[in-house]
């Protein structure tokens, strides 16, 4: 981090705006009317527009002692693009609010930007606007993301049936270790005065927590091979909680098979360290933004072409519920928490 430290009450409200926004350029050609007015003004030519918002709050979604403020600014875009891909839609345009307390400096709110504008670039998108205010105390981030789609092509997490695949993209519970990890290393830390984290060979679990990314390739994938999910939710609770989401929405139960969740074998390791199972930490982890969505079995040979998707169960009839098939072949139903192994 920088060491200058420039008063953010030296600029003034609008001064700051212009600071932070005097690089913004429009991506965009659905972005009509951007930052500067009463409203910016979009235009999705022949399409319909898909709209979600995320609030994240300091102390309660994210700890400052661990998390960069620039990739806190990134991450807290990603994750609202993730919502948009959710609903095999495009994002297209942002707008974002923060609110800080006078511990914030022009330089740490520059940080942030620096992330949000990176976000912004990788997913070719527009940040049309936000409020700035300020806060008694912590870090106050609200972020509303819009995006594109056919019309009719939005994927709901209702309408799966009996016979379809259930499949999840990229791998589970590497965040969740993330965060077990950092809050570890931070207790040690306030602890035990001096002693420095150990973070050493787990930058693919942190990676996960601290960077994560929004699914674009897989709704890539979908459009250039003809494929429409039939249900699709982000995992953002862990796997157990959005197997739930759709089963509830659709009516239905589903088969999932402990063996076939993809999880990769850095987190597995640093699972194993810390005598934690590897398919609870993605049952009931979260914050990995993967996808989890159903497809008709006539797809299953298409979704097979990409290795970054696993078919890990089936749906069943409402009646059967939701289990899981553990790799010693007993079966459990699977709660919000997890799968109570007691039962
Ligand atoms: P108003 O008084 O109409 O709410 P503001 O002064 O809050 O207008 O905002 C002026 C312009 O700057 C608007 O286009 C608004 O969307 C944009 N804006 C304000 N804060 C931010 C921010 N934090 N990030 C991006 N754009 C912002
Ligand atoms: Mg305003």
């Amino acid at each position: 981090m920088s060491t200058e430290r420039t008063e953010i009450s030296s600029l003034g409200e609008f001064g700051l705006i212009d600071h932070l926004t005097k690089n913004n350029e429009v991506k965009n050609a659905s972005t009509i009317l951007s930052i500067g007015d009463d409203a910016a003004v979009i235009d999705h030519i022949g399409k319909q527009t898909v709209v979600s918002t995320d609030m994240l709050i300091e102390g309660i979604h994210f700890d400052l002692m661990y998390t960069p403020l620039k990739h806190l600014g990134y991450k807290s875009v990603v994750v609202n693009l993730s919502d948009v891909y959710a609903m095999n839609a495009t994002p297209t345009q942002i707008t974002l609010n923060i609110a800080f307390s006078n511990r914030f400096s022009l330089e740490a709110l520059d940080e942030f930007y620096e992330g949000v504008y990176a976000a912004c670039e990788k997913y070719n998108v527009d940040l049309v606007g936000g409020d700035t205010t300020t806060s008694q105390k912590g870090f106050i981030i609200s972020v509303t993301a819009i995006g594109e789609v056919a019309p009719d092509k939005y994927v709901t997490r209702f309408g799966t049936q009996k016979g379809e695949l259930l499949c999840v993209s990229g791998d589970l519970g590497g965040a969740f270790l993330g965060l077990t990890l950092l809050e570890r290393e931070k207790k040690v830390f306030l602890e035990t005065k001096g002693v420095q984290p150990d973070l050493e060979n787990q930058d693919y679990i942190i990676g996960r927590l601290l960077k994560p990314e929004a699914r674009k390739d897989i709704i890539e994938f979908f459009a250039e091979n003809d494929i429409m999910p039939t249900t699709m939710i982000d995992v953002s609770d862990g796997l157990s909680s959005e197997i739930l989401h759709i089963c509830n929405q659709s009516e239905t139960g589903a088969v999932l098979y402990e063996q076939k969740i993809p999880v990769n074998d850095l987190s597995r390791q640093f699972a194993y360290k810390l005598e934690l199972d590897p398919t609870a930490c993605a049952l009931s982890g979260g914050e990995d933004y993967e996808l989890l969505f159903t497809i008709k079995q006539s797809d299953h040979d298409k979704i097979v072409l990409n290795e970054q998707i696993s078919i890990i169960g089936y749906i069943t009839e409402k009646e059967e519920g939701v289990n899981i098939i553990t790799k010693g072949g007993n079966k459990h139903e699977i709660t919000a928490q997890g799968w109570n192994a007691f039962k």
